[in-house]
């Protein structure tokens, strides 16, 4: 969990008395609340050591559309293993934001609205810490006074002992018994490892981008829009780039560049033998028409996030029947020859 940083002084006076009113109820329960100390103590234990759960994989559609809004893109993957030592995606107030608004914690009820807010504040620590990622971390877990401190005192980097000796300044000067998580940057890297991108292939289909990275696999999810469960995601997801040209799996024919808002949106489908297909989604502009013939990376035009899409990327479907449903459609990772997860 989150501690009260120094995001704005005024803002201080405000939350200790707040915290002042929480200790009185906790010494009145007995329960041991959120704010305080000994919060990375009651994390420890508390995850597996398992990369992204679905908790936290079906608001991805959120973070990649205030990432993108906050110029942070390619951040997505970080704010989401954030959000996994945060809450484990399971509070509404998934980032723990509240507190940098000056609010007292978890009074954020809507988990857009929390993204919204963790992004948008991690946006701003990035951009203090000069795009210093575990300088930016430590920070919003502390305050941004880390930063400040961090530039005083070792030169503007990050060290682990570094936020022991701010934590204890701060606990002091504050009269807490623990100021934040002084490990928040490897428990929050513990999450990155298991999730980093697979970048080569070598199956029978080439790569559709010059740079992949996986951001929703194939098969059952609760959908991030509708928020309905288990409805199956009948192909990959990979993060890209209005810029980014989509390339052709294999040699075929166009059979299929449709213009469309919903669904699929602009999407392209090309049929490389009686029983393969391949289906490139939410394009923002289609290169090829219906009936060409195309060769392996041949572009067909650039990502985008038409139709039912809220972030930039590319939806690959293979498809061994055109109108198959989606869930007997097949992983493209196998015949990209891309590694499972
Ligand atoms: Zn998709």
């Amino acid at each position: 969990m989150k501690k009260l940083g120094c995001l704005v002084p005024l803002v201080i006076p405000v939350v200790i008395l707040f915290m002042l009113v929480v200790g009185v109820i906790i010494a009145v329960t007995g329960s041991n609340g959120t704010t305080g100390s000994g919060s990375s103590g009651e994390v420890e234990g508390e995850y597996t050591f398992n990369a992204m759960n679905q908790a936290v994989e079906r608001y991805r559609i959120y973070f990649e559309k205030y990432a993108n809004e906050n110029g942070i893109g390619e951040y997505v993957d970080i704010l989401m293993a954030m959000t996994m030592q945060e809450t484990g995606g399971r509070l509404a107030d998934v980032m723990q934001s509240s507190e940098s608004l000056g609010l007292p914690v978890n009074t954020i009820t809507d988990p857009e609205e929390s993204i919204k807010q963790g992004v948008s504040y991690f946006a701003n620590v990035l951009e203090q810490a000069d795009g210093k990622i575990k300088l930016a971390l430590q920070a919003y877990n502390m305050g941004n006074g880390f930063i400040d401190y961090a530039k005083k005192h070792n030169n503007g980097e990050y060290s682990r002992a570094l936020a022991f000796e701010f934590g204890e300044v701060m606990a002091s000067r504050l009269g807490w018994s623990n100021y934040g998580d002084e490990n928040y940057v490897d428990h929050v890297m513990r999450f990155l490892d298991k999730k980093e991108a697979v970048v080569s292939g070598n199956g029978q289909w080439s790569l559709p981008l010059k740079n992949i990275r996986i951001n929703s696999e194939f098969g059952p999810r609760r959908h991030p829009v509708t928020g309905e469960l288990n409805k199956f995601h009948g192909g990959l997801d990979f993060g890209c780039t209005p810029a980014d040209s989509i390339m052709s799996v294999a040699n075929g024919e166009v059979v299929e560049a449709v213009h469309s808002n919903i669904g699929y949106g602009n999407y392209v489908t090309v049929k490389h033998g009686s029983n393969e297909y391949s289906r490139y989604a939410h394009m923002s502009s289609i290169s090829v028409s219906n009936g060409d013939v195309v060769n392996q990376g041949e572009t067909l035009g650039k990502c985008g996030t038409t139709g039912t899409s809220t972030g930039t990327h590319l939806h690959l479907e293979h498809i061994t029947q055109l109108g198959q449903p989606h869930n007997e459609k097949s992983n493209p990772r196998n015949i990209l020859g891309l590694e499972a997860k």
